[in-house]
């Protein structure tokens, strides 16, 4: 089938592992001749990259896809995909309820859509969830941003965290090998590009799986001396990394960002929840005590770095107390940033199985008590902000303003100031801190 008039869209739904994918399975259809279309209803090729972290990110593909499915009765040569977490935990199922789609693919086979495509363009229809060794990409993707860029450096997760899916959907641990990752940042350099993330479901797990142990035993190729080999790649300005995890955080990493001007002092590091009971019934294999003494040990070395994590409330079992353990640990640290949810059974997860589930209605009281807490703690956070000079790197027009441009501090807070964005996206500039708020800055040129 001729593709070259052909038009493609992509929705993207939940993380950045799922950004990333997108962009690289742009890049492919772009390659292969199709041209983007904004509106999804002008596409003769429709894929949802699908998150399924909680129940309500599910519900929400297929809506979308009963949608799309209507369409295909009037437009038989629409394609229908479904990519991602959601098309990994379903599957061959997900065809009794959308019989429409062309093709259901897992995040493991992002890099093959060519291939899948052809299938699909043969007459079939087509479902690839079998797991396997990541294909290094080749494509160039097509990103969203030409100043900030990810970079995917371990895919899949070796944990057994009793609430999350992730493990069944993206598979076990696979890290890129630091020459690949190194290529893809150089290029980025000549790009143009000014910041990097890179990018793990669990970040300090990187390099695990690849061969080779030093002379004291220890992981040759870990995410500390990733950032040594990629840290003088040229034209990146920025380097930042995420999703790390407590029980391999090392201090040997913290003194790496103090010493590498690249690495900008911002820590994502999500905790879960404040009470060592309920840590032990994650399984997240830490307590609060040890998650305490990271970021003291963080502030040692670098006592303005932002923190930011991800916690959950109204875990099955969860007292009113362990709850306030949660709050507690909220308020003694101080985040910059927290993502919060309320506990969402997952299928194939141990603790979906288990007898105490929570009301939907704690689950929400303690969300809004531990949301309005947070932005207390972050406005207190922010107040550091006020009159001092911050390194923003200019990525955009405020949509909201303007004659305003937006970009982020080394710390990744969201800073505003009046200027020219044909003069200033992509610049690192110096702003003079004017207005603080919870989770942004407004600033002027200096
Ligand atoms: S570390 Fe735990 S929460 Fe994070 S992706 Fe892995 S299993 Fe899920």
């Amino acid at each position: 089938m001729d593709s070259s008039q052909r038009h493609y869209h992509i929705t993207t739904f939940g993380c950045q592992m799922n950004k990333a994918d997108s962009e690289r399975m742009a890049g492919i259809l772009e390659d292969m001749g199709f041209i983007w279309s904004e509106n999804p209803n002008d596409a003769d090729l429709i894929l949802y990259n699908t998150c399924t972290i909680r129940d309500n990110a599910e519900q929400k593909v297929y809506s979308y896809l009963g949608r799309q499915a209507k369409r295909k009765h009037q437009n038989p040569n629409l394609t229908l995909v479904v990519a991602g977490c959601v098309a990994q935990q379903e599957g061959q199922q997900i065809l009794r309820r959308v019989p429409e789609l062309d093709l259901v693919m897992g995040p493991q086979h992002a890099n093959r859509l060519e291939d899948l495509l052809q299938q699909v363009f043969d007459g079939n229809q087509v479902v690839a969830t079998e797991p396997i060794h990541i294909v290094e990409d080749i494509t160039k993707p097509r990103r969203d941003s030409t100043i900030t860029a990810w970079v995917n450096v371990i895919y899949g997760c070796n944990e057994r965290c009793s609430y999350c899916v992730v493990p069944n959907v993206r598979g076990v641990e696979q890290s890129r090998t630091p020459e690949a990752i190194l290529k893809e940042m150089e290029v980025l350099g000549q790009q143009g590009y000014k910041e990097v993330t890179l990018l793990g479901q669990n970040i300090d797990a990187y390099g695990r799986d690849l061969p080779g142990v030093t002379e004291t035993g220890r992981h040759q190729h870990t995410l500390t001396d990733l950032l040594y080999t990629v840290h003088d790649v040229s034209g990146v300005e920025r380097i930042r990394f995420a999703t790390s995890h407590p029980r391999y955080f090392t201090e040997r990493l913290i003194v790496a960002c103090q010493e590498l001007s690249k690495v900008c002092e911002h820590f994502h590091i999500p905790f879960q929840s404040g009470d060592n009971d309920i840590l032990k019934a994650m399984k997240r294999g830490y307590t609060h005590e040890k998650y305490r003494q990271i970021i003291a040990k963080i502030r040692d070395y670098m006592p303005d770095a932002s923190i930011s994590a991800d916690a959950i409330v109204g875990f099955p079992g969860e007292t009113e107390e362990q709850f306030e353990n949660t709050l507690k640990l909220v308020a003694d640290i101080g985040f910059d940033q927290l993502n919060t949810a309320a506990y969402s059974p997952r299928p194939g997860t141990p603790a979906a199985m288990w007898e105490n589930q929570l009301s939907e209605e704690v689950k929400s009281d303690r969300l809004q008590r531990l949301n309005h807490l947070v932005a207390q703690k972050a406005a207190e956070r922010s107040q550091r902000y006020l009159g001092r000079i911050e390194e923003v790197l200019v990525e955009d027009l405020n949509p909201k303003d303007n004659t305003q441009v937006m970009g982020r501090t080394r710390g990744n807070r969201l800073t505003f100031l009046k200027g020219d964005v044909n003069q200033l996206r992509g610049q690192i500039v110096q702003v003079k801190i004017t207005e603080v708020r919870a989770f942004s800055l407004t600033g002027e040129l200096v």
